[in-house]
């Protein structure tokens, strides 16, 4: 048995995923003429309510293309101090677009209407950067798999709006958050000028992210996506992917936040364990008591063929997800049980 609990990028497509994807007519989408692809981006489009969908290679591309379609260089964006544009794009908020994050400290990743209102900086106080782009994170990756309710998205969404200010969402786990929350793609598309989703992670795809928006939004985006080098050709197969993720594997992920409850609940039972955040999703994030050695506890697990990660400053991370089989679950609930350490 070889258990990889270090992330749902490690998710493999299906026997059947991959036959559906042999049989896609493809073109060359750099032409725009990728018929699966066409049809992929204008059904995630309308699945949220917006307009146009660009496919691209990434989540970070899409990110980062949405970043330098809201701002211009000099300008400030809002983002919470654990978010993915800031930690893991390479830089590239400052990279590409040459703009600076108002980092704000938020409750797992997650930001209330206030803590952004204060930081707005006033657009007529010319020794300060414009404030030009609010960026959220649902789940937030770093904050556990923490979702956000709607009532605070649409109170941070009338704040943007009144302010002038564009607001982006990085929803790489959106699908993990609808269903989590009970909500539909259409409630997000009405708040954001902008989203990202992620098809690479718990739906098993091998490849894939989109940028949603307006066609004149997505319009510009193909010009940047182009820059980054981010325009392919044959297209189709992976379109094909999608399609049968979004028609097969959403409802699967329920499935991989009841595995995470449950790894929480055995974690909270164990000696040597200091906290489990709560288990929102299919992220489960905890510390070990103070006397006890991260590396050392890992190291162990993977002797009994369990990977994980610690993400540092004594945390340590769990990602449940479609390859995480019920054999495997039963198989670590008992290995965690029974481990004798520290
Ligand atoms: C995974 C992830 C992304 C995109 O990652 P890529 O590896 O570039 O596809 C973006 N945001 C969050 C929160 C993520 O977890």
């Amino acid at each position: 048995m070889n258990i990889n609990l270090i992330s749902d990028t490690f998710t493999i497509p299906s026997k059947e995923m991959l036959n559906y994807m042999m049989k896609a007519k493809v073109g060359d989408d750099v032409f725009k003429e990728d018929p699966t692809l066409n049809k992929l981006e204008d059904r995630v489009a309308k699945l949220f309510g917006k307009e146009a969908g660009l496919f691209f290679p990434s989540g970070t591309m899409s990110n980062q293309v949405a970043i330098k379609i809201h701002t211009q260089p000099g300008d400030q964006l809002i983002c919470d101090h654990f978010s993915h544009i800031y930690h893991y794009e390479g830089g590239g908020v400052s990279f590409n677009s040459g703009v600076s994050c108002r980092l704000v400290e938020g409750y797992r990743g997650l930001l209330k209407s206030s803590q952004i209102e204060d930081v707005i900086n006033p657009p007529d106080f010319y020794h300060s950067p414009p404030t030009t782009l609010v960026s959220l994170e649902n789940t937030s990756n770093k904050g556990g798999g923490a979702c956000y309710d709607l009532k605070t998205l649409s109170l941070i969404s009338s704040l943007c709006k009144k302010n002038n200010i564009s607001i982006h969402l990085d929803g790489a786990r959106i699908w993990n958050a609808m269903i989590s929350t009970n909500t539909n793609a259409i409630d997000y598309g009405k708040l954001f000028d902008t989203i990202s989703v992620c098809f690479s992670k718990g739906l098993g795809c091998p490849i894939g992210s989109m940028l949603l928006g307006t066609s004149e939004t997505i319009k510009k985006a193909i010009r940047y996506r182009k820059v980054l080098g981010g325009g392919m050709r044959q297209m189709g197969y992976l379109a094909a992917a999608v399609d049968f993720a979004l028609d097969n594997n959403i409802d699967d992920l329920a499935d991989d936040h009841y595995k995470a409850k449950e790894l929480g609940e055995v974690l909270k039972s164990l000696p040597y364990v200091d906290l489990v955040q709560p288990v929102d999703t299919n992220i489960i994030i905890f510390s070990l008591k103070s006397k006890c050695d991260e590396n050392e506890f890992i190291k162990i697990l993977e002797h009994n063929n369990i990977r994980i990660i610690q993400l540092g400053k004594g945390k340590i991370r769990m990602v449940t997800h479609r390859n995480y089989t019920n054999d495997q679950h039963i198989y670590t609930m008992k290995t965690l049980s029974n481990l004798k350490f520290c």
